[in-house]
C-alpha cells in the first residue's frame, strides 16, 4: 500500500490528508511524514527477522524527528547514534538507554562521558585511539564500558562513492587483524568490556552480495576471537539496505536480506544488532514545494523555479541523487509533457535538483511533492541564504501535526548575538 498517492479527487494525499491542505495550513516548503508508512516498514522488518530477535537500532541520522523516533521506538526500536545530540533526541523520543549504539568516528571525550552517564548499551569503537580515551573516561567514572569494535571488512557497497563506507581506505572502524589485537586489549583493560564486533559498510546498497561477503568476514572474526578465548556475544551487522531506486536494480526486500544474514549467522549462537536508517524512513516522506514561476530559455529549456531548495534537499546536489517529482494535483491525461530544469533559488548553479526532466505541464502557483525524501532530507536541511529551516509534518490518517514547526525570522536573528563593541 502506497501512502502517498492520488485519491478519486485527483488530489495527492498522505494516507487520507490531502498534502494541498497541509501546504494550506503549514505553507512551503514542508516534508511531510506518514505514520502508516512508518509502521509498515518496520514490522515488515521486523517480522523477517522474527527468529533472531536482533536489536533493530534505527540510525537516527536518516531522520532524527523526535515523533518519527518515538513512532518507531513505540514498535520497539532502539537508536543507532552518532553525536551526543542524537543520544539526547533518542532518549528524549523514549528510547530506553539500553536500546542506543553510539558509533561513528570522532567521538569526543566529553560525549564519551556523557554516553556512559546514561548508560548506552553498546559504544560502537572505531579506532586505537578512540579506545585509549574511552578507557581514560571510564576509568575517571569508575565504570566498565561495553564496547563492539567496529571493522572495516574491506568491502565498498552503496549508491554513491560518498555514501560507501566499507573499504580500507575510508576512515570508518579498523582492519579485522587490528579487531583482533584491540579485542585483546580490551579484554585486559578493567574498564572495557568488549561484547561483540560491528560493521556498517555503506548505504542504498541494491544487492546482497557485498553485504553477505562482509557478513561472511564479521563471521570468521567471531571465530576467530572465539578460538582465541574471547568471548563475543553480539554481532552488529549495521544499516544500508537500498530502497527502490529509478535506474538501480530492485534491492533485496527485508526478508531475502534476513534469510541471508540467517544463512551468515547459522550456528554462530551470537545476540544480532542492526542499524536500519533509509529502509525504512526514506519511502515514508516527500518534501511538498511550490512552483515560484517557470522561466522559459530561448534555448527552449525551461526552468521551473521552485520554493524548495538545496538547503532543504541537499541529496541531489551531493550525491547526484534522483528524487520522483510529482504533480501534488493529478494532471489531465492530455497534458502536455515538457522537459523542465526543476532548481530552487539559492545562489549556487549545485542548486539543480534535476535537468531535462520530462514532467506533465506544471504553472505558477502549482505544488509539486519529491518522493522518497523521508531520509537524509529534513536531518541534512540548513538556513543556507538565511532561508527559514523546513517544517516537518507527521500524518496518522486522516490527522496531521506540525511536528518541527517552521521558525519565524525574528527566531532566526534571536540565536545571534552582535558583538559587544559594534
Ligand atoms: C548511516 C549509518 C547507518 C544507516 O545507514 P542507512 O543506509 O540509512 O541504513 C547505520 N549505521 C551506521 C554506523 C551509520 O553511520
Amino acid at each position: 500500500m502506497n501512502h502517498f498517492d492520488y485519491g478519486p479527487d485527483g488530489q495527492m494525499a498522505c494516507e487520507t490528508v490531502p498534502l494541498a491542505e497541509i501546504a494550506a495550513k503549514v505553507g512551503t516548503p514542508v516534508y511531510v511524514y506518514s505514520t502508516a508508512t512508518l509502521v509498515r516498514h518496520y514490522t515488515v522488518f521486523q517480522s523477517a527477522f522474527a527468529e533472531q530477535k536482533p536489536l533493530i537500532a534505527y540510525a537516527v541520522k536518516a531522520n532524527p524527528n523526535l515523533s518519527v523516533i518515538r513512532t518507531l521506538a513505540r514498535l520497539g526500536a532502539g537508536a543507532d547514534t552518532v553525536s551526543e545530540g542524537e543520544i539526547r533526541r533518542a532518549l528524549a523520543a523514549g528510547v530506553p538507554a539500553d536500546k542506543i549504539v553510539f558509533s561513528g568516528v570522532g567521538k569526543t571525550v566529553h560525549e564519551l562521558a556523557f554516553a556512559l552517564e546514561v548508560g548506552v548499551s553498546e559504544i560502537n569503537v572505531e579506532s586505537e585511539p578512540e579506545m585509549d580515551s574511552l578507557a581514560r573516561v571510564a576509568a575517571e567514572k569508575g565504570v566498565r564500558a561495553s564496547i563492539a569494535i567496529r571493522v572495516n571488512p574491506d568491502i565498498g557497497a552503496g549508491g554513491h562513492a560518498k555514501i560507501s563506507t566499507g573499504k580500507a581506505d575510508s576512515k570508518f572502524g579498523v582492519s579485522m587483524s587490528e579487531a583482533e589485537r584491540l579485542y585483546a586489549k580490551a579484554s585486559a583493560s578493567a574498564c572495557l568490556n568488549p561484547i561483540g564486533v560491528a560493521c556498517h559498510i555503506g548505504s542504498q546498497i541494491t544487492e546482497l552480495a557485498p553485504l553477505e561477503q562482509a557478513f561472511v568476514r564479521m563471521r570468521s572474526l567471531v571465530e576467530r576471537l572465539r578460538a582465541e578465548g574471547r568471548s563475543v556475544a553480539r554481532l552488529d551487522l549495521g544499516g544500508g539496505l537500498g530502497v527502490p531506486y529509478f535506474d538501480h536494480p530492485p534491492p533485496p526486500s527485508p526478508a531475502d536480506f534476513a534469510a541471508m544474514v540467517a544463512r551468515v549467522t547459522e550456528g554462530l549462537d551470537v545476540a544480532l544488532a542492526l542499524e536500519p536508517g533509509r529502509v525504512l524512513v526514506a519511502n515514508a516522506g516527500v518534501l511538498v514545494s511550490r512552483v515560484i514561476h517557470v522561466h522559459p530559455r530561448p534555448e527552449g529549456r525551461r526552468f521551473l523555479v521552485l520554493d524548495a531548495a538545496m538547503n532543504d534537499l541537499i541529496r541531489p546536489a551531493m550525491y547526484d541523487a534522483y528524487h520522483d517529482i510529482r504533480p501534488v494535483v493529478r494532471p489531465p491525461e492530455d497534458a502536455p509533457v515538457l522537459g523542465y530544469d526543476v532548481v530552487g533559488p539559492v545562489c549556487e548553479t549545485g542548486d539543480t535538483f534535476t535537468r531535462e526532466r520530462p514532467m506533465a505541464e506544471v504553472k505558477a502557483g502549482d505544488l509539486v511533492a519529491f518522493m522518497s525524501a523521508g531520509a537524509y532530507g529534513a536531518s541534512m536541511a540548513s538556513e543556507y541564504n538565511s532561508r527559514l529551516m523546513v517544517p516537518e509534518v507527521l500524518v496518522d490518517g486522516a490527522d496531521f501535526a506540525v511536528v518541527r514547526a517552521r521558525p519565524t525570522y525574528e527566531d532566526m536573528l534571536a540565536r545571534e548575538t552582535l558583538a559587544s563593541w559594534l
